[in-house]
This record gives structure tokens, C-alpha cells and sequence, in this order.
């Protein structure tokens, strides 16, 4: 509104006057940084959340619930109630009619001056959603404007929709939008900078056209184009996000160009390891292996640093390939890292290289955070001067202080647990480092958009078909109040052979509620199968040897308690998520997971694909407790119908959107704005051709070059990789 603006309630605090400008305008500064707002490109790109429409005042008496609208009134009573709780309350009529038409407006948190501005008798017009209150219609904290004396339509209606825009504490739209306004007349912020051809070939609006619209749309716009604004379908929302997919695309593109560039050492000597490794597996490689294997071999080969993501489902068979590329680096006299996200997992790699590597000339090294320090000192002894050539652990192999003189290759497996943060991190150490191969693994597929977007930089392998003879594993939902059953039924198939894992949840808000949990859950089964235990029917419970395994156990323990499991000496096995992902015990053949429906979608699907690796028939039953919330109803529903890894992450992917997926929600790493890969499936691979053709030649690099700092700034590094 130009004259005179609706003021929101609570009315945002202001600088106290008489300070001088310059303060003023450093906390201008400091709330728009808060923002994100530093440049004048930024603001221009602040867009608005939705618009509020003051362009038409509906009159009081044709007013209805569940619409948002402006309207007017005069104040015929204001009051402080205090129940059921403290609240302000006036009511405004239509002076028009004798039918009094009347309006309650509620406020829960207010001012003296707001009450003071309302006084009886004052004409307002307020805005807000119409509710059904207890005593007819009622707007919640409606923004209001004061017309003055009772008869007196004084201030004009705004002649266009009013943006809505994010924003912070202390920082009021008004300002923000003036703020706005002033960049939208700088030609440097207006300036196109895609091509007119392009502009023309993709049938795009102009830059400045769409900044305008969106930040101050035109007056009567049809229905259908209002909600085309809303849906962010509008040609001036399609040109901005075509642009900021078009800035990922250069940006990623861009980085994955310059690598080609770089120099890493090229592993040509081939045969001596992988040949022994080969030949001493106890199964041949399936096709699909045998594929990515000589995707990567080839990568290794060559003099530029690979930066590959090696995609498999849980159980397709990746570990293997992960050997054979770090003995390839070995073959060549190099080092080589591999990384894994959970302790145990990092062990477990441990074991099975150290078994597959028996007797051939290749020293391991083990380095996670919890050895002592006389054994961490020891293993950055061997790894830096060289004797030992495969460090295997956690995180703790990428900080500082571990050197590795020959390093040459890094292997992260299970990436997306480290989400993009720490791939990130893991780039920086690579450039200390010199260029090396890098090697990602994970076993969560990434939906196509997803790949061409976040991924674009990266190469892609994918083992597409598990190894042979493995049994579909069946899947069971059990509502809790069937327990007793399960116990009973899995008392019976552990008795025959077949070991459990039975999951509990880890309790987000406390991890010693989990832990109790998890230990109730243990006391519980091992009195059920201590030798004396019955069914309520009276059937006796075979006598099994119950264990429990938890993160915050020592890790001599937890090794301890796996091996055991391993080698068939405990049957059934109480774990909180520590076994999520990557353990490989083909003998475990059922999985039970208590409360399933506080799961994750990949997280039920990482659990399932512990079993069903061995020969025998396997069968994961969730047990959830009802009622059940539509999203977790929704998530059951999914990994009940599904198998498919891919399909599932893609399930995912709809329920949850991208952020959670890729693991940078927590991270701060900025994912895209106004774009999302998903449902902006078509723009996006318009946008991928577009960077591929722009980058082809110098306008379009420099182009590319003016897009990315518009978008990205000083924010552009975090989409090399
Ligand atoms: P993931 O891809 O989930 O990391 P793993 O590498 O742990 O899978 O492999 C799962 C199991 O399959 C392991 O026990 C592994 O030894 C076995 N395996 C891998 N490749 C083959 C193959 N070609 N034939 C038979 N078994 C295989
Ligand atoms: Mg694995």
C-alpha cells in the first residue's frame, strides 16, 4: 500500500530514534545479513513468499470463513478478556445498514498504542483470514490500518498485489520492500545475462521483466495467472528458476571441466593384487561388478583425478569393488584410504579385507577415534612413513595429523550418511593432499533429477543387479499388540538356524531414553528365551543366547558382542541403529524392528537389507504402534509394496523433498531456492542443456561467469566437489 501501510501486529521493534543515521543503517545491514543478504543482487533475488491482495476491500456484510481478505469497519468495542487465556478483543460493524453486521478481531499478544490506535469509533481496515469463531465471524491477529474519522474512505486501496517476503526480527516488510525497490532500478541488477538467443530459443521472459512482476505483480491479473503465482508456474517464476538451475548446472559443470585439467597419478601397472584378489574371492564377479569395475580401473588409469560415486543397492555387492580399486593404487606402490561412517562398519571392512588379503603383501592399518593413544600414535607412525599402504577407519582418517605420504586414493563408502558437508570437507583434504582419486559409495540411490542436479559433477557407476541366489526378503507389518506372536515366532526360527537382529529406535531427544530402551527391550527377550520361558498359550520358548549392542558401548565390547553374532554364538541380536548400514552377516536371516513407523524410509530400507544375504529365506517384520500419523502410515505403505531401492529413494524423495536426501539440511550448504529438481523435472534438463551449449563457447563462458557470481557470489564454491 502507498499511502499508509497496513501495519502488522505486533508492530516490529524500532532503532530507537535520535541515533545517528550510520547506526541505523548498520543494523539495516546486520538484519539483512541475516538474511543472507549482503549484495544488492541478493535483495533483488529476496522473492516474495506470497502476496496479499488490499486491491479490493470486501464489505462486512458479504464476508465468509476460510478466505484471506481486506476489509473495513468502525471500531464498536475493544476490550482486555483474560479466559480462557489473556486476549484483546474488539468488534468492528458496517456503519452502512442498521443490520449489524459485526466483525470480532483477536489479539494475543498486543500494545497500549495498538489498543490506543482502535479506539471506539475509529474507522479501520483490517486484513487477515475469516475464521467461524464461537461468536461469528473472527479475524486472529489481523494486520489493521487506521482511515480515520468514522465516515472517511481517505486512503486509497493499493492498485497491486503486496508482496509477503521472508524475513527477520526487527526487519518490517515495509522496509525490506523499499529496500527492494531501490535495487529493482539499478541496471546492474536488471541486467540480462543469458544470451538473447538462448533467451529467445527457451522462449524465456526478460530478467528485469520477471524481477518486477514477482516483486510487484500488475493489477488485475486474471484468476488463473494469480494462481500460477502461487504455484510458482508463471513465466516469471519459470525464467528464475530456470536461471538458478542453469547457475548449478554451469557451476557443477564448470568444476567438472577444470578437473579434467588436473593431474593425478595414473595407476597403469595392473595385475599382480586384483588378479590374487580375484582369484581367491570365494564367488566370481557378476556382471554388474565386472562393468563398474572397469569403468573405475580405467579411471585409475588415466592421469586425472577420478571423482566417481559407485551406486548398489544394500547387499549388490560394493565392498568387493572398493578392494580391488585400493589394491590397484597398492599394485602401483600407492596409499589408499577408505572411509566408513560408523565404527562398526569401519571394523567390519577391517576384517573382511584384512580375511580377503591373507597372506599378500599388504599392510592394514585400522584408525578410528576411539584407540588409545599409544595405538593412534603407532598406526600415524606406519601410515606416515609409508609401511602400511590401506588405512581403514572413520572419519578420524581425514583429520589433521594423519599423513599419508603416497596417498593416491580415497574411498568413501556409504557417502550419503556423510551428506554433502563432509564430502566437502573430504574435496578441501584432497586438494591439501594433491589431486587423488576419489571413490564414493552408496547404497542410497539418487533419483535421476537429483543426480542431474547435485551429482552433475560427479561420475556415475552402478551395480544394477544383486549377486545370484539371493531370496526376496519378505516383509511383515505387525501392529505392537501382537508381540507376544513375534516372539513366540521368532523364538522358532532362531531355534531352527536363523539369527535375529531385532532393532529399537534411537529416541532422538535423548539418547539415554534410547539406551533404556534398548536395554529393556534386551532383559525382556533374554528372560523370554532363558530356557524356562512360555508363550501364553503355555508352549515353552526354546532357550536362545540373546545379545545387545549399542553405540555407546566400549568398542572392545561391541566388537566383541558382533563377533559373537558372526560366528552363530548369540541367535538373536538387540541393537539400537548401530547395524544400519553395511553389516554383513549372511547367516541373519530376520529382522525385527520395533516401533517401524519412527523410521526413515532409507533407514527401514538399509535395515531390511541386512538379511536376506544368506541362502536362507529371510523376512523382516515391522512392528509399529497405531494410531499412525499420515506420513509414517505413508512411509509402511511404501517399504511394504517395495523392494526397489531406487524406487523407494524416490518415494522418499516425494514425502521428504531433496534437503533431508542429501543429507544438508544440518549442513548450512545452500540447495536450491526456488527450483526443485523434482517437480521442475523439465526445466532442469533444459537448464543442463543449456550450460552444456553455453559452455562451448567465450560469450557463454563469460556469461556463465556473470550468472554464477549473481547467484552464488561468494557461496559458488559450494558446488564444486
Ligand atoms: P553392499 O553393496 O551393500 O556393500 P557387500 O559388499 O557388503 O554389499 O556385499 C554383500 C554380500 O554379498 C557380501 O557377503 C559379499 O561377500 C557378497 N558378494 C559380493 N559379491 C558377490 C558375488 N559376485 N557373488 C556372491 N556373493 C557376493
Ligand atoms: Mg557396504
Amino acid at each position: 500500500m502507498a499511502a499508509g501501510t497496513l501495519r502488522s501486529s505486533p508492530i516490529a521493534a524500532r532503532p530507537a530514534s535520535g541515533k545517528p543515521r550510520e547506526d541505523k543503517r548498520s543494523l539495516l545491514v546486520a538484519r539483512l545479513a541475516r538474511l543472507g543478504i549482503v549484495r544488492e543482487a541478493d535483495l533483488a533475488l529476496h522473492l516474495p513468499l506470497r502476496y496479499e491482495d488490499y486491491t479490493t476491500c470486501v464489505p462486512l456484510t458479504q464476508l465468509c470463513a476460510g478466505v484471506s481478505v481486506c476489509t473495513e469497519g468502525v471500531v464498536t468495542a475493544s476490550e482486555v478478556r483474560y479466559r480462557p487465556r489473556r486476549q484483546w478483543v474488539c468488534a468492528i460493524e458496517s456503519g452502512e445498514d442498521n443490520s449489524v453486521t459485526a466483525l470480532t478481531l483477536r489479539f494475543f499478544t498486543f500494545y497500549p498504542n495498538q489498543q490506543k490506535a482502535l479506539a471506539i469509533g475509529t474507522r479501520v481496515r483490517v486484513f487477515g483470514e475469516v475464521r467461524d469463531g464461537h461468536f461469528g465471524l473472527e479475524m486472529v491477529h489481523p494486520k489493521f490500518m487506521v482511515l480515520g474519522a468514522a465516515a472517511g474512505y481517505d486512503v486509497p486501496l493499493s492498485n497491486r498485489l503486496t508482496p509477503i517476503y521472508p524475513t527477520t526480527a526487527g526487519l518490517s516488510q515495509e522496509v525490506l520492500a523499499k529496500q527492494i525497490a531501490k535495487v529493482l532500478q539499478r541496471e546492474a541488477v536488471l541486467r540480462d545475462d543469458v544470451p538473447e538467443a538462448v533467451r529467445r530459443q527457451e522462449v524465456l521472459w526478460n530478467w528485469s521483466q520477471a524481477l518486477h512482476f514477482l516483486h510487484a505483480p500488475p493489477p488485475e491479473l486474471s484468476g488463473e495467472e494469480q494462481a500460477a503465482l502461487s504455484a510458482r508456474t508463471h513465466p516469471a517464476w519459470q525464467r528464475i528458476k530456470f536461471d538458478e538451475l542453469l547457475v548449478q548446472q554451469l557451476s557443477l559443470k564448470r568444476h567438472k571441466a577444470a578437473r579434467a585439467s588436473r593431474r593425478a597419478e595414473a595407476l597403469n601397472h595392473c595385475g599382480t593384487l586384483t588378479d590374487a584378489l580375484l582369484q581367491r574371492l570365494p564367488f566370481t564377479l557378476t556382471a554388474a561388478q565386472q562393468h563398474v569395475w572397469k569403468e573405475i580401473g580405467n579411471d585409475l588409469g588415466r592421469a586425472v583425478p577420478m571423482h566417481r560415486l559407485l551406486q548398489g543397492d544394500v547387499g549388490s555387492g560394493k565392498t568387493v569393488i572398493a578392494a580391488l580399486a585400493a589394491l590397484r593404487a597398492v599394485e602401483n606402490g600407492r596409499q589408499v584410504a577408505l572411509m566408513a561412517p560408523t565404527e562398526i562398519l569401519a571394523e567390519q571392512h577391517y576384517h573382511k579385507l584384512s580375511a580377503w588379503l591373507d597372506g599378500l603383501p599388504v599392510r592394514l592399518v585400522w584408525l578410528t577415534g576411539t584407540l588409545t593413544a599409544s595405538q593412534h600414535k603407532k598406526a600415524l607412525e606406519r601410515l606416515a612413513d609409508g609401511e602400511a599402504v590401506l588405512a581403514i577407519g572413520t572419519h578420524a582418517l581425514f583429520q589433521k595429523g594423519v599423513t599419508m605420504p603416497n596417498l593416491t586414493l580415497a574411498i568413501v563408502d556409504e557417502q550419503h550418511r556423510f551428506g554433502v558437508a563432509q564430502r566437502l570437507a573430504l574435496r578441501d583434504r584432497g586438494a591439501e593432499v594433491e589431486e587423488v582419486h576419489q571413490l564414493m559409495m552408496s547404497a542410497t540411490p539418487i533419483p535421476r533429477t537429483l543426480a542431474m542436479s547435485f551429482y552433475a559433477d560427479l561420475d556415475v557407476s552402478v551395480i544394477d543387479a544383486l549377486p545370484p541366489g539371493r531370496r526376496p526378503v519378505t516383509t511383515r507389518l505387525v501392529n505392537q499388540k501382537r508381540r507376544a506372536e513375534i516372539v513366540a515366532h521368532v523364538g522358532k526360527r532362531c531355534a531352527d538356524g536363523a539369527q535375529t537382529y531385532w532393532v529399537c529406535p534411537l529416541i532422538e531427544e535423548s539418547e539415554k531414553l534410547s539406551l533404556q530402551a534398548a536395554q529393556t527391550l534386551y532383559e525382556e527377550l533374554a528372560a523370554a528365551f532363558d530356557g524356562n520361558g512360555k508363550t501364553a498359550e503355555g508352549v515353552p520358548l526354546p532357550k536362545l543366547e540373546v545379545g545387545l549392542l549399542h553405540g555407546r558401548m566400549k568398542p572392545a565390547d561391541k566388537k566383541a558382542t558382533m563377533e559373537a553374532f558372526v560366528r552363530g554364538r548369540i541367535h538373536l541380536l538387540v541393537a539400537t541403529t548401530v547395524i544400519e548400514v553395511g553389516v554383513d552377516v549372511p547367516n541373519a536371516s530376520t529382522m525385527v524392528i520395533e516401533h517401524a513407523e519412527r523410521f526413515g524410509l532409507a533407514q527401514l530400507h538399509q535395515l531390511r537389507g541386512r538379511v536376506g544375504r544368506g541362502s536362507r529365506e529371510s523376512q523382516c517384520i515391522l512392528l509399529f504402534e497405531t494410531p499412525l500419523g499420515a506420513t509414517a502410515k505413508e512411509r509402511l505403505k511404501v517399504i511394504f509394496e517395495n523392494n526397489d531401492g531406487f524406487e523407494i529413494a524416490r518415494q522418499d524423495l516425494r514425502i521428504r523433498g531433496p534437503g533431508e536426501l542429501l543429507g544438508a539440511r544440518q549442513s548450512g550448504v545452500p540447495l536450491l531456492r526456488f527450483a526443485d529438481p523434482e517437480r521442475d523435472e523439465a526445466l532442469l534438463e533444459r537448464a543442463s542443456r543449456v550450460a552444456d551449449r553455453l559452455l562451448k563457447t567465450k560469450e557463454g563462458e563469460t556469461a556463465a561467469i556473470a550468472l554464477i557470481d549473481r547467484w552464488l557470489g561468494d557461496k559458488a564454491e559450494f558446488f564444486k566437489a
